[in-house]
């Protein structure tokens, strides 16, 4: 009988205080990020060709890559998985699709090599990890999630990062995998310019971008962001662009998570991405306001190209660019996805 009134005690008391604490945290979250909101933002690089130059074969090439990119980020939020988790798996998706500048596509450096950037931030814990300069990591972005997991550092660069990716049971490839005869023959064909001694390539040819990024908002509120790239063709070998610099070229914290894309240098003399977070916090610039502000007030002001994506934590997107493209693409738990290229 006593073991039975202990019982029903604790009953009572589950029923009346932890239930409801559980669901009104659950309704806090709910509403923390309006109703299990989600939003998944990805870009495939500013720059490219202006409108009408590209074959729509090839636009559909990109388009279709990017749905698949948004598909794959989408199942893992819906499902209630976490922005981080998006983040990195739909970077590997786009390191491993030749189209873009970054994993197998990316452009090479002056010596023909493919030296990779990458990194990621967890708007949740402010935690960070980057590697830059990397030969043989197949997926560089995950890589950087493993710099930020495991190790007490933020970057890991050039062969220490590569034998680190070893260790831990990386993926890894042989420096060739990456080469793509496109990306040779756009190599070969600068290298012949500059050993004829033609005009130097035009920003345009050296920039060629395809950088990849993506910026995701979860059911928890919880905000990541992630960028991966092969950095700016005919660099000079040991570059290293914006893309792995936390607040450069990647952002989130709880307000927004920001991926950035475009020449790398201005990127990172005006700390991009953190100022889009810096605009909000201390000017109250809403999102869209920042973000433009940052690539063109800051940026193309001073002959800096390129655009950024980013989302703040009511779900609220911005993507400006001042090239003539970006590749870019939108879905949330409100609204279909969304692909555009110019
Ligand atoms: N920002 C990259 C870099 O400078 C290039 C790009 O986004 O296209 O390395």
């Amino acid at each position: 009988m006593k073991h039975m009134r202990i019982i029903l005690l604790f009953a009572f008391i589950f029923v009346c205080g932890w239930l409801p604490a559980q669901v009104s945290q659950d309704a806090a979250n709910q509403s923390a990020s309006g109703s299990r909101h989600w939003v998944l933002v990805v870009h495939g690089g500013a720059g490219g060709p202006a409108k009408g130059n590209m074959k729509p074969e090839r636009e559909k090439q990109y388009t279709d890559s990017i749905s698949r990119a948004l598909g794959i980020g989408s199942g893992i939020l819906a499902s209630g998985g976490s922005s981080l988790d998006a983040v990195e798996a739909v970077i590997r998706f786009m390191e491993d699709c030749p189209l873009f500048n970054a994993g197998k596509g990316a452009v090479l450096d002056e010596d023909g090599k493919a030296e990779l950037d990458a990194s990621i931030m967890d708007g949740k814990t402010g935690k960070a990890g980057a590697v830059g300069g990397v030969t043989i990591i197949k997926n560089p972005i995950t890589a950087a999630r493993a710099v930020m997991d495991k190790t007490d550092h933020v970057m890991l660069i050039g062969p220490g990062a590569d034998a680190f990716a070893r260790t831990h049971g990386l993926e890894i490839a042989d420096p060739s995998y990456f080469i793509t005869p496109e990306r040779y023959e756009a190599w070969k064909a600068a290298k012949q310019k500059t050993r004829t001694e033609q005009p130097a390539p035009s920003s345009e040819e050296k920039e060629k971008k395809g950088t990849v990024g993506c910026v995701a908002l979860d059911v928890n509120g919880n905000l990541a962001a992630g960028t991966s790239t092969g950095g700016m063709m005919m660099k000079m070998s040991g570059r290293v662009g914006d893309s792995p610099i936390i607040g450069a070229g990647t952002w989130a914290d709880k307000n927004c998570a920001v991926s950035c894309t475009g020449h790398g240098e201005f990127f990172i003399r005006n700390c991009a991405a953190y100022n889009v977070a810096v605009q909000m916090l201390y000017a109250g610039k809403p999102l869209a306001e920042a973000a433009h502000f940052v690539i063109f007030d800051l940026l193309k002001a001073k002959g800096g190209e390129g655009g950024l994506i980013a989302v703040d934590k009511d779900g609220n997107i911005a993507m400006p660019f001042s090239s003539n493209a970006m590749f870019r693409g939108t879905v949330s738990a409100r609204a279909l996805p969304l692909v555009s290229i110019y």
